[in-house]
């Protein structure tokens, strides 16, 4: 008894002291914002879900299942670690219900024969298939890992085996019975031995993994519970508010994440919670396309900084460019596929966007190409193509549209145009298609005219959350003047500011997208469009669809206009950005490869005539990739196609 709680004391201590440094990080972190506490009953849902059901591990069958049999036979062997501990002071104890019972010994060995089928699947999965999510991943940690769990898993079995030979227990799994059966001609003396050496042999090997894990990328065992308990959840399109308190103290005020000690709670607990099993890397759109940016790597860079850096220490070493370069901060676009992969819930968008709120805001240091935004922002016109306010209607040509004037009554609809929907040539024509395709359908709908600005969507993405502020509170002060209770939005980065981050500022409003309006506008017979052969192709727009879950009716209109719409291979929530999210749109691209240009190579090889979108930002980006090309399927917005279809003069043509 004693030499047992001397090892359960001597494992404590020794793993308490590998964990206390990361303990003591967790602690230095910023509270996380007190919003996050809500929502309980969605947060229980993902536990049972997400960690309990593995969901997002399943998404790739065999490795799924894989790490399904691990993860379920280790809660499931769980009680098979107090037996030993019982049975090490007592050879005849077992557990009180469980334990000398058939059926928790048959659960025992098929769970422990799963373990055993898993960590073959992960051996082969590493050593054989290699996949190249594994790039820059530390194997000789989860080679070292594997061996542990197969011998933790071994002993356990050989030690229920000697138990079952010498009659310590009474009952017997399928695999211990065949185990004793084959040590049949044994000597009870050897099996005795035997016995007292595999139950220590066992309980030690447990022991020595909890000492290794607080150290280790296996930490997750212990972290993705509460990870994935505290992740903020959907819509992953909103960013949390930075509070900004210019009359505080000074040494109190920050600007995002500059050096470790600025990131939160959960931030922080993301490091420690990433597994490096580099499914996000395999889906980051820089990452493919040849960027130095890796949202594993990221997380693994800030998890090592915040490792070596000595007690006391956070606060002393920029996390860029120690951690992760400025290089990588401004490759991302936001586009959330990192977020929506990752198993245990690690939110990188939000901790990038820390970073570059801090480079931006306390640094001044951003890509100089992204100064043509911020400047135009922040200039007369408020938007980023740096056009006067006056010009905002330039695209209305033409057209009868109300302008909502101050006093106005307010429309049923108030159709936000949105800065490239305004500006952008191309854009344009989806504006004016959008504009009439509700007049024709008898829905009373006004713009703000020079009175809109930028929602503050890029600026926001870009780090420069003072200036985001300030433009959604005045366009909320705007709305809210107007008594505008709906908008119809064509922009899916309008939309998802409109939605789910003006509310932060005061402005709540029943936000559609242009597709979901049109879509319902078709299937309640206000608009009749007539069906082609024309073969479609739909590229989901991030911010509309993995941040805000709408994949459906774009596809309904489109489904009103064309035949059959071919899915490309990377679809819906597991969509392929075009580029332009994260304020990209407005800098230089590095790397191998185009990321709008690997995206219309994908969509041409379905054969599609026609590439629909339902964002401007993303028919600007594949149509310059159409262009590169030369020659290929025409990209067009889905509002754009419906007039084609439902807005004809005879001629064919929309009027
Ligand atoms: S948000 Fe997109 S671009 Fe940014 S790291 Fe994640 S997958 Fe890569
Ligand atoms: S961040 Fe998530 S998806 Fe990426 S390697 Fe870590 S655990 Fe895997």
């Amino acid at each position: 008894m004693a030499l047992l709680f001397a090892a359960i004391a001597a494992a404590g201590v020794l793993a308490w002291r590998r964990a206390a440094p990361r303990v003591a990080t967790l602690r230095a972190a910023r509270p996380d914002d007190p919003e996050w506490a809500g929502a309980g009953g969605d947060r229980v849902r993902r536990e049972l879900v997400e960690v309990v059901g593995q969901r997002k591990l399943f998404q790739r069958l065999v490795p799924g299942l894989m790490h399904a049999a691990i993860f379920w036979g280790f809660v499931v062997l769980l009680p098979t670690i107090v037996e030993a501990a019982v049975a090490i002071v007592d050879p005849h104890g077992h557990l009180p219900l469980i334990g000398d019972t058939t059926w928790f010994a048959w659960i025992v060995d098929v769970f422990a024969i799963g373990v055993l089928a898993g960590v073959t699947v992960a051996v082969w999965i590493r050593k054989v298939q290699r996949p190249d999510r594994f790039r820059g991943s530390h194997l000789e940690e989860a080679d070292r890992i594997l061996l542990m769990i197969t011998a933790i898993v071994v002993s356990l079995l050989l030690w229920q085996a000697t138990r079952v030979a010498l009659g310590l227990v009474h009952v017997e799994g399928p695999i211990t019975g065949w185990l004793a059966d084959s040590i049949d001609g044994v000597s009870r003396g050897t099996l005795e031995v035997a016995e007292r050496v595999l139950v220590w042999l066992h309980l030690l090997l447990v022991l020595g993994f909890l000492v290794y894990l607080p150290g280790s990328k296996h930490l997750h065992i212990v972290t993705a519970a509460p990870n994935v308990w505290l992740a903020k959840g959907a819509p992953s399109g909103h960013l949390t508010p930075l509070r900004i308190d210019l009359e505080g103290p000074e040494e109190e005020m920050r600007f995002g994440a500059g050096v470790a000690t600025d990131l939160t709670r959960k931030q922080t607990l993301d490091l420690f919670s990433c597994t490096e099993c580099g499914r996000c890397q395999d889906v980051c759109p820089a990452w493919t396309t040849g960027k130095p940016l890796s949202p594993k790597l990221l997380i693994m860079g800030l998890r090592d900084h915040v490792a070596a850096a000595p007690a006391g220490e956070l606060e002393l070493q920029p996390l860029v460019p120690n951690a992760v370069t400025d290089e990588v901060v401004w490759d991302c676009v936001t586009c959330g596929a990192c977020v929506r992969e990752c198993p245990v819930d690690i939110e990188h968008v939000d901790t990038i966007v820390d970073l570059r709120r801090h480079l931006v805001m306390a640094e001044s240091r951003f890509p100089s190409e992204a100064g043509t935004l911020l400047r135009g922002v922040e200039g007369p016109g408020e938007n980023p193509w740096s056009q006067p306010a006056s010009a905002r209607m330039d695209w209305a040509t033409g057209l009868d549209v109300r302008v909502l004037g101050p006093g106005d009554p307010a429309p049923e609809v108030l159709f936000w145009v949105g800065c490239a929907g305004a500006f952008d040539e191309r854009a344009r024509e989806a504006t004016r298609s959008t504009v009439r395709l509700l007049q024709a359908a008898g829905v009373d709908v006004a713009v703000l005219g020079a009175r809109e600005s930028c929602t503050g969507d890029p600026v926001r993405r870009m780090g420069h959350e003072f200036l985001f502020q300030t433009l959604a509170e005045r366009n909320v002060s705007t709305l809210n003047e107007a008594g505008v209770t709906t908008i119809v939005a064509s922009c899916a980065h309008c939309f998802n500011t409109l939605a789910n981050e003006y509310p932060d500022y005061g402005g709540r409003y029943d936000v559609v997208h242009h597709s979901e309006l049109l879509a319902k506008l078709v299937r309640e017979g206000r608009l009749h469009p007539s069906r082609t052969s024309v073969a479609v192709t739909y590229h989901d727009a991030c911010y509309l669809g993995r941040h805000n879950d709408r994949y459906d009716a774009p596809r309904d209109v489109l489904g009103a206009v064309a035949g059959e719409v071919e899915e490309m291979p990377r679809t819906r929530e597991r969509s392929f950005c075009c580029g332009a999210g994260g304020a990209r749109f407005w800098m230089e691209e590095g790397g191998d490869a185009r990321i709008n240009e690997t995206r219309y190579a994908e969509a041409v090889r379905t054969g599609a005539e026609v590439v629909a979108t339902a964002c401007p930002f993303c028919l600007v980006m594949l149509d310059d990739a159409a262009n590169a090309a030369g020659a290929g399927p025409e990209v067009a917005d889905v509002a754009t196609l419906l007039a084609r279809s439902a807005l004809t003069d005879g001629s064919g043509e929309a009027t």
